[in-house]
């Protein structure tokens, strides 16, 4: 611990200690390092948990438990053996859950332009000619999210993300707009901040008035069963909630199992009330016969029922907790007490979320890349790319190996002090 933090130094003191930090940083690009914490993607590790899957089905085993003959066109909802072990972790009744292709991402594309071109169950017209469409984005949020929107030319309202989940004064008064159509939820061990709603949260998001008849949640559950502390953090069930208060075509949950087998060959889920799921599926007929029932019969061979999804993911965290807890510790043995920075210290899914002084994060970007560590650019976490107060910057940390992942937070810690000592200089008048 410092004794005093560095907002607090006088100019000379500051001057001192940013010709230090420059050198420090000349002999870290010196090193020639290449390193990569900007996506959220599992190690060949985590991948290896799943290498069963790759033999499965096997040469004869191509039915299905009611008879299916899996390499035929058909069955759009997908395999009701492997909707029934999802139905659990993700809290959709198996008959109103859709397994589909192999991106959950896809599926909320889908949806949006779906609700765009047509809009949905309780809609009068397609979106956009109701008039202006906006869709809250809890920030910081998942980049993703909000290029999809952009590239839909759909307006984005950020919301506060708060340790609850979004700020819900702040949604219930937006959505006292009948423009505000949408917001997208990461429920639990959110990407960035690793919350998990609360339950006043999912009980305000089901029950809350809409000016819109035709508003949805965008329930992106992607870290369902993504916990790496000893206790899994409970979320309520937002579609049997929205159902009980009065608003059953509310709720639009995806989810997939990138991160749980193989990212990019997994499964992914749409799950809903039984009319929005005729409306998906009715959109569906018209782009295909059928998805890959193959595919979704090895998966539910592997993972024949929740307790073997909770018993793989276990594998997974055990491979995924010391990686978070080195983060910490070189974070905190840095940056503990310094007054210019805050990170999360995530009991789940695969992010870590660190605040900068303001206006540095895209400096501390700049600078790390310069010595060779790939950070996910600066304001990537807010629409547009636009961080207000430019602090915010997303660590991956799930996929380089604990000396790599060392190596490039301790790079990282440097070109966060360095970037807070110019700042604060460049502030200072050089009285002190
Ligand atoms: N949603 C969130 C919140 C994610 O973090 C990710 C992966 N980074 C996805 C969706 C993408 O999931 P999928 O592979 O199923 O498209």
């Amino acid at each position: 611990m410092r004794e005093l933090e560095l907002p607090a130094l006088t100019h000379s003191a500051l001057s001192d200690r940013l010709i230090a930090l420059r050198d420090e940083h000349q002999r870290l690009k010196g090193q020639g390092l290449r390193l990569d914490l900007t996506r959220g993607k599992p190690s060949p590790e985590q991948l290896t948990l799943s290498q069963p899957l790759l033999g499965m089905p096997g040469a004869d085993g191509h039915t299905a438990q009611d008879g299916t003959d899996c390499r035929n066109y058909g069955g759009l909802q997908g395999l009701p053996e492997l909707r029934a072990t999802f139905s659990g972790p993700l809290q959709v009744p198996a008959e109103q859950l859709v397994a589909f292709g192999n991106s959950s991402l896809e599926l909320m594309y889908e949806c949006l332009v779906d609700a765009v071109l047509f809009g949905v169950p309780g809609s009068s017209a397609p979106w956009p000619r109701e008039g202006r469409t906006a869709v809250l984005c809890p920030v910081p949020g998942y980049d993703r999210h909000f290029a999809i929107c952009e590239k839909l030319g759909l307006d984005m309202i950020p919301v506060p993300m708060t340790e609850t989940g979004p700020d819900m004064d702040e949604v219930e008064r937006l959505v006292a707009d009948e423009w505000v159509k949408a917001i997208w939820c990461v429920p639990k061990y959110s990407n960035p901040t690793a919350v998990t709603f609360s339950a006043e949260t999912v009980r305000r998001l089901a029950a809350m008035e809409t000016a819109a008849p035709d508003f949805r949640v965008f329930w992106d559950n992607a870290y369902a069963v993504h916990g790496v502390a000893d206790a899994d953090e409970p979320l309520l069930d937002i579609l049997g909630l929205s159902t009980e208060h009065g608003h059953p075509d509310r709720v639009f949950v995806f989810g997939s199992t990138s991160k749980i087998t193989a990212a990019g060959s997994g499964v992914a889920f749409f799950g809903s009330s039984p009319a929005n799921v005729s409306w998906l599926l009715g959109h569906f007929a018209k782009r295909t016969i059928g998805p890959d029932k193959v595919n979704q019969l090895r998966h539910a061979r592997f993972l024949p029922d929740a307790p073997a999804v909770a018993a793989h993911m276990e594998r997974h965290a055990a491979l995924l907790r010391p990686k978070f807890e080195l983060i910490d510790t070189v974070l905190e043995k840095r940056l503990g007490g310094t007054g210019v920075a805050s990170w999360t210290r995530p009991r789940g899914g695969y992010f870590v979320s660190l605040d900068v002084l303001d206006g540095c994060a895209a400096r501390v970007v700049e600078l790390a890349g310069e010595a060779g560590i790939a950070l996910t650019p600066a304001g990537a976490t807010f629409p547009h790319g636009k961080d207000p107060r430019d602090r915010n910057i997303r660590l991956a940390p799930s996929y380089p190996d604990l000396d790599e992942l060392r190596d490039a937070l301790e790079g990282l810690v440097l070109c966060v002090e360095l970037a807070a000592v110019e700042r604060l200089l460049a502030a200072s008048d050089g009285t002190g």
